[in-house]
């Protein structure tokens, strides 16, 4: 039950409001859209101002806001038609992550929990394939929000994990077992020490200040929780200077990270080998292509090539 969530605060009486939008039966919810503010701040209070004070509406246009640290504020009851995706509205459920197409680990672990407890909640029945971004709406389609490609979120959700996280469950101080012996494993390969107990599978001060030490070299929010961000800075980390070597006997190299056509920029064959330095996602796929160092792109299917 999304209300038992402990992430979930109660701010549906404090926030602005200059009338009520019309309601509903939670029967007649068959879909979640997700949002982004399209801003690197605020909450719904912010946006509860905005949305009254300066649009003129009943109150804050989406259901639930989920700030940068995970918070899920809870905006406005489910049965009602607030407003958030326009000739849409009556069916949806509105959950807007605060940020600009870039989420915090804490906010997708939010997000997968929101919306698995909704989906898991009595009398409201909403598909996977109705989990959709307020682009994919008619009408929508020109719309940047939500700032993330919904087939990884999706495919995330299938297969029961948040965005980005690869699997590994967010780890933080406090936890461990083998997935945390995994994280400790990529921090040393990535270069970060653990002088004192290695890897040892037990998530204490040492592993959080490894954590944090890794998140400060790579520019990512510094909290020493090891989330989807981390997780995938790890795998960057452990590609950059090794060799993909072509082990099919020829593979295509792209201009761009991209799988359309245009983006081929030539062949290479068997047995060449080039120094890695990043994976890259594909907009619009879930397969990845590593950056290599003469700034072309080759895939990572391992039916084609090999790290050494
Ligand atoms: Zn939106």
């Amino acid at each position: 039950m999304y209300r038992n969530l402990t992430q979930l605060v109660d701010v549906r009486g404090q926030v602005k409001r200059n009338g009520s939008f019309a309601s509903r039966s939670w029967t007649q919810i068959t879909g979640i859209a997700r949002h982004h503010s399209a801003t690197t701040s605020g909450d719904a209070f912010s946006f509860a101002n905005y949305h009254v004070n300066t649009l003129g509406w009943p109150g804050i246009g989406y259901h639930f806001v989920i700030t940068k640290d995970g918070t899920i504020q809870w905006a406005n009851s489910i049965d009602r038609v607030s407003y958030h995706v326009g000739n849409n509205n009556t069916p949806l459920i509105g959950i807007c992550l605060v940020g600009n197409g870039s989420f915090t680990a804490a906010q997708e672990q939010s997000y997968f929990d929101l919306v698995t407890a909704l989906r898991s909640t009595s009398g409201i029945n909403v598909a996977v394939s109705n989990l959709r971004g307020h682009n994919e709406y008619p009408g929508h389609a020109s719309n940047v929000c939500p700032g993330i490609n919904m087939d990884v979120v999706r495919t995330a959700i299938v297969k029961g994990h948040p965005v980005g996280n690869h699997g590994h469950p967010v780890l933080r101080r406090g936890d461990s077992g083998p997935d945390v012996l995994v994280l400790q494993n990529d921090l040393l390969a990535a270069g970060e020490s653990l002088p004192q107990f290695g890897a040892d599978g037990g998530f204490g001060a040492e592993t959080e200040e490894a954590v944090r030490s890794f998140q400060r070299r790579m520019d990512l929010t510094v909290d020493g929780v090891a989330g989807s961000q981390t997780w995938e800075a790890l795998d960057r980390a452990k590609v950059e200077g090794r060799l993909v070597v072509v082990t099919a006997a020829s593979v295509n190299v792209r201009s761009r990270p991209s799988f359309a056509a245009d983006a081929v920029a030539g062949q290479v064959v068997q047995g060449e080998a080039f120094t890695v330095v990043e994976i890259v996602s594909v907009s619009g796929s879930s397969s990845a292509l590593y950056r290599l160092v003469s700034g072309l792109y080759i895939t990572t299917n391992e039916n084609y090539v090999t790290l050494r």
